[in-house]
């Protein structure tokens, strides 16, 4: 996204939104929502303090938030969970009008301490996708090690090239009004390295670049008896591959390697079937769903951005992923996705 953009973004969430609101004109695109569309919404961290989220990349909701956002899908829609959802498609009975189901992906503590409690409050379902690698070692996922590194550094620059980032060789500012977008570039292209190999760089660049400021620690991930304790408090898990890598660039082999293993580890754990898969970063191509088809799953979550169908491939749902905003904002995000891509879950 162009400065430009984020900055439009900024003051529509903060200003625009609520008065559009205000004139009901999200709830009267809403309102042209079929009955049978089928939104699934995408969390990754609930938090509740703002320095767990330097640089704003999407990933968060506050607490404050996230209650306000599930009060409204209790007033609006009708919540069901992943399994159920997709149990009742296969069998061609319909989903309750404006179904709505809540994911999160990557297993993330505050999931388990901040948004489990809130979810309760509320009485809602939530399937929970979970990377099984290093999830007892207290490991950090890959990219919130980027993260912290970039956010705890004193350097000014970083230099691409001196860490075998693929990016042109040219310095990237970490100043104030640049790291937020410097970060994204850093990250989006390590995707695009082979899983060992960006391991290495991530390595480099730690070294390279050791924490001199203060700043809030490294996203902390649930381990397996959170986990347990997660499925055994009525949420649904499903896998989300062992290293959560870019699917795309590993073999056939490795790739269902990556959904089996993890797979057999959520079910020995939680001694019950895991039926969801949701590709590692919306990674997928034909070769991807094809292997969780043979896997064994019921259905996988993609991140093409849409609002599904009863006759939506249910091997890529699509799903809206939540802004950290305030409901107002939060409707203006679903008129703009049904917009863009009507609801039959295509991007
Ligand atoms: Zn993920």
């Amino acid at each position: 996204m162009t400065v430009f953009a984020s900055q439009v973004k900024s003051l529509l969430k903060q200003f625009a939104s609520p008065v559009l609101d205000g004139l009901g004109i999200y709830d009267r695109q809403l309102r042209k929502m079929p009955a049978s569309s089928w939104t699934i919404v995408m969390y990754h961290r609930v938090i509740d303090d703002a320095a767990a989220d330097p640089f704003e990349l999407g990933m968060c909701v506050t607490r404050r938030h996230f209650r306000e956002q599930l009060a409204y899908f209790r007033r609006r829609f009708s919540p069901i969970g992943m399994s159920e959802a997709v149990r009742r498609l296969a069998r061609g009975e319909p989903l309750p009008d404006r179904a709505l189901s809540i994911t999160f992906d990557d297993g993330y503590l505050d999931n388990y301490t901040v948004a489990l409690p809130v979810l309760k409050s509320f009485e809602m379902d939530a399937a929970l996708f979970v990377p099984t690698g290093g999830l007892d070692d207290d490991t950090p996922l890959w990219w919130d090690r980027v993260i912290h590194t970039l956010d705890a550094t004193g350097e000014e620059l970083l230099l691409p090239a001196e860490l075998g980032i693929p990016l042109s060789g040219e310095p990237l500012s970490l100043g104030p009004w640049k790291r937020a977008e410097t970060v994204t570039r850093v990250l989006d292209a390590l995707w695009t390295l082979p899983h060992d190999t960006m391991l290495e760089v991530l390595a480099r660049m730690e070294r390279a670049m050791p924490a001199v400021r203060r700043v809030a620690p490294v996203a902390r991930r649930m381990d397996s008896r959170q986990v347990l304790a997660m499925h055994q408090a009525g949420i649904e898990i499903g896998a989300h591959s062992v290293r959560h890598s870019n699917l795309n660039l590993e073999t056939p082999a490795v790739v269902r390697r990556e959904m089996q293993t993890s797979r057999q580890v959520l079910e020995t754990l939680c001694d019950a079937p895991i039926k969801g898969f949701a590709y590692p970063a919306g990674w997928k191509n034909a070769d991807t769903e094809a292997a969780a088809r043979e896997s064994g799953f019921d259905y996988a979550v993609s991140t093409i951005s849409g609002v599904n169908h009863p006759n939506s491939d249910i091997f890529t749902l699509a799903r809206v992923g939540m802004p950290d905003t305030s409901v107002a904002d939060l409707k203006r995000a679903l008129v703009s996705v049904i917009q863009r891509t009507g609801t039959h879950g295509k991007s």
